[in-house]
């Protein structure tokens, strides 16, 4: 593996030191404290790698960050694998037991926080037998109260600019480590290769049409799947990175006009905000910018009401498994002529695969056999391919399931079009069994999104004497819930699709999400049991 005239590992920090030679004096990075030149960026992290390397980081060693998207985050992701270290980003919403655990699971031997979570980091490091050294970021909440080591710039101090950094010797070799969000079971730590992470990079940019006049947005938590890849992408074509701490409607509207931002990403959940609060403000982008939306099915109607205000949707489908996105709802030219309610329609499906993925199939879950092509057919969607995860720290088990058959499987029930798109209709454990029917809990979303009044929905399974299984759905109305009524919901419902798919019951309030704004349907389930 050593690097030869035609061969060197791949890795996406070499993407880093090309745009550094290439646009030295370009703008890569806007944040609310600190704007960075290609130079900048480069020579922060050289001499952050180096501090690190100094407080003795060797290959394989993990430094965890928990921290919103910043600088010093974007920084990370170069610098930490420049140590030869595995940068794990940490969900910024979890609890000190959360913490805790991944903090003790993948063994950080540093932990970089922001000082608006000294607390929760107080009471995690407080449960560990070793602790890592704490490196405070300073924040809107100022300086570590006593609880760190050093602070991010006196570390950064430590180090030389001038200093060399650490080619991965094997591109095989961990780069990230990135716990999954748990809405199934306990957090599992996905460990990401040099070489995935350089092909997810160049992919991801192509996918989305990037170049050098790209300027991204940073409406996606860095921290969700090293930001999709977007991280390592968006250096790689030398566009600049604006970032955003938090997810605010004003604020990003702002950004976009005043920065002339062209791409974002996010879930529908982060869409649908935008969708409402801009509504509300009857304000429309003065020029059309790229959202990617993903990491949830988006219903049609988020779609078509996000094309109104002036937002051009990609529709990605993908999992922390597989560095973020693994399908793309790539848009044919013929669409175009379609009216926007059916063009919003084909774009909801998933797609086809990445440039990375050398196939994404439905496979039958018993025979393993490819399903139909007819639209009909469902069954579990497999991967394989080169932007797939190495495995999960620490337990065999999850990854020889995962990767059973010569596939990696996700989970996801779908079906495949005869234009060989796919189309997801649930998660395996979201499926609704009524009486021996299958139900898409997506199926049922769909139709709710369509109400005037519905603001968010799931659609989970309820236990019920008689079917089996009933689905019921947890709505979160706009404005006040006094005037829907749950009647009116079910009855909207049965006229647009077969009865026994219409929810039997129906609560109203807001969701519980993850931090990437997914609802948490194993929440909706036990508060009805
Ligand atoms: P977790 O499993 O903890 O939620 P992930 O963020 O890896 O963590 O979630 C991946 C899952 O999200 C997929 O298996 C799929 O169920 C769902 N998902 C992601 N993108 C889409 C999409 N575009 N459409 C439908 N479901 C999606």
């Amino acid at each position: 593996n050593k690097t030869t005239a035609n061969y060197s590992p791949l890795t996406p920090l070499t993407l880093l030191q090309r745009s550094a030679r290439v646009y030295p004096e370009k703008l890569a990075v806007i944040d609310d404290d600190m704007n960075l030149s290609y130079r900048g960026l480069y020579a922060r992290c050289r001499q952050m790698a180096s501090a690190l390397s100094r407080r003795g980081i060797e290959t394989g060693d993990t430094v965890a960050i928990l921290c919103p998207n910043s600088h010093e985050m974007l920084e990370a992701h170069y610098s930490v694998p420049m140590s030869g270290g595995v940068l794990n980003a940490i969900n910024i919403r979890l609890d000190a037991g959360a913490l805790s655990f991944i903090l003790a699971h993948g063994e950080a031997r540093v932990l970089f926080y922001d000082t608006q979570w000294e607390e929760q980091v107080r009471a995690a490091v407080a449960e560990l037998e070793v602790n890592p050294l704490l490196v405070a970021i300073d924040s809107k909440a100022g300086k570590s109260q006593g609880l760190a080591d050093l602070d991010y710039e006196a570390l950064l101090q430590e180090g030389d600019a001038e200093a060399g950094w650490q080619h991965a010797a094997d591109e095989w070799d961990a780069i990230s480590l990135n716990y999954t969000s748990g809405t199934t079971g306990n957090p599992k730590g996905v460990v990401y290769h040099h070489r995935g992470a350089y092909l997810a990079a160049m992919t991801n940019a192509m996918a989305f049409d990037m170049t050098a006049e790209t300027v991204y947005l940073w409406t996606l938590p860095m921290f969700h799947c090293n930001g999709w890849a977007y991280t390592w992408a968006i250096t790689a074509v030398g566009g600049t990175h604006v970032c955003l701490r938090e997810v605010d409607s004003q604020e990003i509207y702002r950004r976009i006009e005043d920065y002339g931002v062209t791409h974002m990403c996010g879930a529908p959940v982060v869409m649908n905000l935008l969708i409402q609060d801009l509504g509300r403000a009857s304000l429309t982008l003065s020029r059309p910018a790229r959202f990617a939306l993903g990491g949830a099915a988006p219903p049609s109607s988020v779609i078509r009401k996000a094309e109104e205000i002036g937002f051009q949707i990609t529709h990605l489908y993908g999992l922390t498994e597989t560095f973020g996105p693994s399908t793309l709802c790539v848009p044919q030219p013929e669409w175009q002529q379609l009216p926007l309610e059916d063009r919003a329609k084909k774009m909801s499906r998933q797609g086809v695969p990445m440039h990375g993925l050398d196939e994404v199939a439905v496979l039958d879950m018993v025979s393993g056999e490819a399903v139909p092509a007819d639209g009909n057919v469902m069954g579990e969607i497999c991967i394989r391919g080169n932007t797939v995860m190495k495995g999960y720290l620490k337990n065999e088990e999850a990854t020889e399931k995962s990767f059973s058959d010569g596939w990696f499987h996700t989970g996801d029930l779908a079906v495949m079009h005869p234009d060989h798109y796919v189309e997801i209709r649930d998660r395996a454990k979201d499926v609704i069994i009524s009486g021996g029917e299958n139900i898409s809990s997506l199926e049922v979303e769909e139709v709710l999104y369509r109400h005037p009044r519905v603001s968010e929905a799931a659609v989970v399974a309820m236990a019920d004497e008689k079917w089996g299984e009933v689905p019921c759905a947890f709505i979160n109305p706009i404005d006040d819930v006094e005037e829907l009524t749950h009647e009116e919901i079910i009855a909207f419902c049965r006229e647009q699709m077969a009865h026994f798919k219409a929810p039997r019951k129906v609560v109203l309030g807001e969701l519980p999400k993850t931090a990437t704004g997914k609802i948490r349907k194993n929440i909706l389930r036990d508060t009805l049991s």
